[in-house]
Formats: structure tokens, sequence, C-alpha cells
């Protein structure tokens, strides 16, 4: 469902260049759970955006649901990323404006002002996440008053609420305990695969790696098994 081929990615910074990518190939199934590890600054972030149409390739070909992604023009990009792909993020990226309810909805909200939505009773879904994730009591709480844990909860739902098919998450524990660390990641699988999801999570936390499917290693811009 999602194949990455002769992945390339080069940040020109001023006069200095890096190479971050240097040929990732990836495969992944449909339905598994795929963990990437890699030490800080491996590129791991950088693959998990191009992976979810977020930036673009320097080289190489993402192919999403048989789309080559970066084939696309952009607008056509964006609306496979709002549709079809979840994220979720080490540091939530909620807005703190907006409670719980509001911003586990808020991708529903984008896509029904595009009118791409495929989603008719969004806040039945996002009552129904919220209360799988054991936030019911919370919704209208603003995420200054929630937990570490809380707030990654409610990223998950909104990470969720759209029924995307592939769900990415960029060090989802990366800013929590480790007993809150592995709650979230069970919810993660659990909720993946009721709903038959495809899950990328990349880390550089290797425990994660026992809960996934399959395992790669991010090393000197290439991924090996
Ligand atoms: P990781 O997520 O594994 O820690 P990143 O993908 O964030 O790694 O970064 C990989 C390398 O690319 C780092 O050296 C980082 O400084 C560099 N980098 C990341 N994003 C940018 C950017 N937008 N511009 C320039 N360099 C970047
Ligand atoms: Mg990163």
């Amino acid at each position: 469902m999602l194949e990455a081929k002769a992945i390339h990615k080069v940040y020109n910074n001023g006069t200095k260049q890096i190479h971050v990518l240097k040929g990732v190939d990836l495969n992944i199934e449909e339905g598994k759970f795929v963990v990437i590890l890699g030490p800080s600054g491996a590129g791991k972030s950088t693959l998990l955006h191009i992976l979810g149409g977020l930036d673009s390739p320097t080289k190489g070909r993402v192919i999403f649901q048989g789309l080559d992604i970066y084939g696309l023009a952009d607008e056509a990009i964006s609306e496979v990323r709002n549709t079809k792909i979840g994220f979720v993020f080490q540091f939530y990226h909620l807005l703190s404006e907006f409670t719980v309810l509001e911003n586990a909805l808020m991708p529903a909200l984008i896509n029904a002002k595009t009118g791409k939505t495929q989603n008719t009773k969004p806040e039945e879904k996002a009552l129904e996440l919220l209360k799988q994730v054991g936030l019911s009591a919370r919704i209208t709480h603003f995420p200054s008053q929630l937990s570490a844990g809380e707030r990654q909860r409610v990223a998950l739902v909104r990470g969720l609420i759209n029924h995307p098919g592939l769900l990415l998450c960029d060090e989802p524990t990366g800013n929590l305990d480790s007993e809150t660390g592995k709650e979230i990641i069970s919810l993660i699988k659990k909720i993946s695969q009721q709903n038959r999801m495809t899950v990328v999570l990349v880390t550089h936390n290797t425990e994660l790696a026992k809960m996934a499917d399959s395992v790669y290693h991010l090393r000197d811009g290439v991924l090996v098994n």
C-alpha cells in the first residue's frame, strides 16, 4: 500500500549541503505495523514527512495506494494527505485555544471546508474515539489542562478522525514516561488493527521495535533490516 523507491533528500543550508537520505527503498503491505529505528539526526522525520506527502524528495518516488504522489499537483497531494493519511507527532501540536473535542475534529473540519469529506458524522466519530482512548470526561478541557499522555491521546484521535488508511507516527512517545508511552503504543496498535490501518512509526527508542510486524534501521541514509 506504500512504497518508496530510491528516495534521496538533500538539504541546502546556505553553502553547505546535507545528503540525509541516500536511496531509501521501502515496501509496506496494508495493515502492517512498521517501526523505523535510527538515532537522532538520522533522517527519520525527513523520511516520514516524505512518505506522508509533507515534504518532497530530492529524487525518488513514493507510491501510495497505487498513486505516484509526487507526480501529482500540489493540490492533489494535499488532498491525498488530508483524506487518507493521519499524523501523530512527538509534541502533539494541539491548538491551545481549542478544546479537546475541537482539536480532535480539526482535520475533519478542514476537509468539510474543502468539500472533501467522506466523514458525514465527524463529531460522533470523535466522541467514539475519545471514549476509546479514555478521554470522554475531558472533551471540553483545553490542552493546557491535560497531562502529556492525555495530550498525545487527543493527538492520536485527531490523527484517526478521517479514518486514514495510513497512520504516520513521529516519536509519539518521545515526550512521555515509559509507562505512558507503552499505553499510547498499545492504543495505536489496538485501534489500527481494528480498523485495518497501516502504521509507520519512526523512533530512536529500540524498545518500540517489540511491537512491530517489521523493523527497519535508518543508517547512513539507507534502510537496512
Ligand atoms: P531525525 O528525525 O532522525 O532526528 P531529521 O530528519 O529531523 O532526523 O534530520 C536529519 C538531518 O537533516 C539533520 O542533520 C537535520 O539537521 C537536517 N535537517 C532536517 N530538516 C532540515 C531542514 N528543513 N533544512 C535543513 N536541514 C534539515
Ligand atoms: Mg525527528
